[in-house]
């Protein structure tokens, strides 16, 4: 069978590299793609933004399913379109894709279906906004609406700072995704991530997995899309996987199903796991980026089947083997990252960073001639899988020494939080 997977980062990588060991695979294309994708897939010239050249070229290959990695062409309805003209498509429609695509509906849905979320305001005005902060302590959390890369979330420490953020998202700081504000209450607890696959009513778990997000060691320094990841998430034991699964992700696609906007993909539940329980962050469309590498490294099963099985409305009954062992992935970045990165530095070392077990996906890098250079923020991820979280984190700082590259750099902590 022939694919096409859209996308070009670390988490299409470590796709791609897990799809290309199907035995149902015959043919992987992949879009835009990234020299690590392209050691198993065909690079196609497709500018996915066009859907009819989209469906223009699964038609001319003989794609019967595109995976979707990042969450913009799912906002923007390329699933609705594929659909609307016979390609198989894992990734949900532009209706289910507002969960990501819009913090305020996915809060009216969690107060509608009474799932555990923190108490919250939706404002189109900044007066309306700083009145539900009267009577609140800090923190306050603030948040554009729409898609922001990240970086639309403000928590404040003062009702100052509170005010100040509200009033920057409407002077449009964020664009059209700050057009809406949503004022939360802070939760405390312990975040973690949860994945699961969905079929429009069925939900199969995957795994947890903790990401960290500041770019410097001890979670100091501004916000990054994630500088490392490891699954599983220690606080996410089996019992409260089981509660997440029953208090949130099962009530959340039953909950789309009846909305007339059925779920098909992976869910990707941000928790805050505190005293009361686990409550509801936010939710993504598609897998975590780092968290999907380390996810891929842990699934002992065959991918391909369960994607396949999500986007035919059949995984009840589908079952999936992972492996025992943690896994954890060092993400090396560009020098300025996360403000201008130094891209065009050239890396060599990556088959002698690989001779020790470790893997490393590219999620930054392009051709310059025979050279592989950075050619973005977050450069390499490099990941590994051992019988502890300890031996794979040592496996993966090994490889990442492995690296020549001047101009990146990495976190010396990723899984902190588990190593004690
Ligand atoms: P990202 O794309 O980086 O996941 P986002 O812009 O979609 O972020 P959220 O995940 O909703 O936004 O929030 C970003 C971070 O802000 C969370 O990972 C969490 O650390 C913190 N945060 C968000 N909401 C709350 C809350 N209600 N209480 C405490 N912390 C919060």
């Amino acid at each position: 069978m022939n694919l096409l997977l859209i996308g070009g980062g670390g988490r299409e990588h470590a796709l791609a590299w897990k799809l290309a060991k199907s035995p149902l695979l015959d043919t992987l294309y992949a879009a835009p793609g990234n020299p690590g994708i392209a050691e198993h897939a065909e690079i196609a010239a497709l500018d996915v933004g066009d859907h009819d050249a989209v469906i223009a070229f699964c038609r001319e290959n003989s794609v019967e399913l595109v995976v979707v990695g990042p969450e913009q062409p799912l906002v923007n309805g390329l699933a609705d379109a594929l659909k609307a003209a016979g390609v198989r498509c894992f990734g949900p429609s532009a209706a289910g894709a507002r969960l990501e695509g819009s913090k305020g509906f996915t809060k009216d849905l969690c107060a509608k279906y009474d799932i555990p979320t923190a108490a919250y305001g939706r404002f189109t005005d900044p007066e309306g906004a700083k009145a539900f902060l009267d009577g609140r302590d800090a923190p306050y959390v603030i948040k554009a609406d729409g898609l922001a890369a990240g970086k639309g979330v403000v928590i404040a420490e003062s009702r100052d700072e509170a005010e100040a953020a509200i009033e920057e998202m409407f002077a449009g700081r964020f664009g059209a995704a700050g057009a809406e504000v949503v004022v939360e209450e802070f939760l405390s607890g312990e975040e973690a991530s949860f994945f699961a696959l969905c079929d429009g009513q069925t939900v199969l778990p995957l795994a947890g997995a903790q990401d960290h997000k500041r770019v410097g060691d001890g979670d100091t320094g501004p916000n990054t899309g994630g500088m490392g990841a490891y699954s599983p998430a220690p606080v996410l034991d089996q019992a409260m996987q089981d509660r997440v699964m029953a208090e949130i992700v099962e009530p959340t696609a039953r909950a789309m199903a009846t909305e007339g906007a059925p779920y098909v993909g992976v869910l990707y539940a941000g928790l805050m796991i505190g005293p009361k329980g686990p409550q509801l962050i936010e939710y993504n469309c598609r897998f975590g980026d780092p968290e999907c590498q380390v996810l891929m490294m842990r699934m002992k099963s065959d991918l391909l089947p369960a994607l396949l099985a999500a986007a035919d409305g059949q995984l009840s009954n589908f079952t999936l083997q992972w492996h025992e062992d943690p896994a954890l992935t060092v993400v090396m970045a560009a020098e300025g990252y996360p403000g201008t990165p130094k891209t065009g530095g050239r890396i060599a070392g990556i088959d002698a960073a690989e001779s020790g077990g470790a893997k490393v996906f590219h999620a930054g890098t392009k051709r310059d001639g025979d050279d592989l250079v950075a050619s973005g923020g977050r450069v390499l991820n490099v990941t590994a899988m051992a019988p502890t979280l300890r031996e794979a984190a040592d496996t993966a700082y090994s490889a990442c020494q492995a690296v020549e590259w001047a101009d990146g750099f990495y976190r010396h902590d990723i899984g902190h939080r588990a190593l004690g």
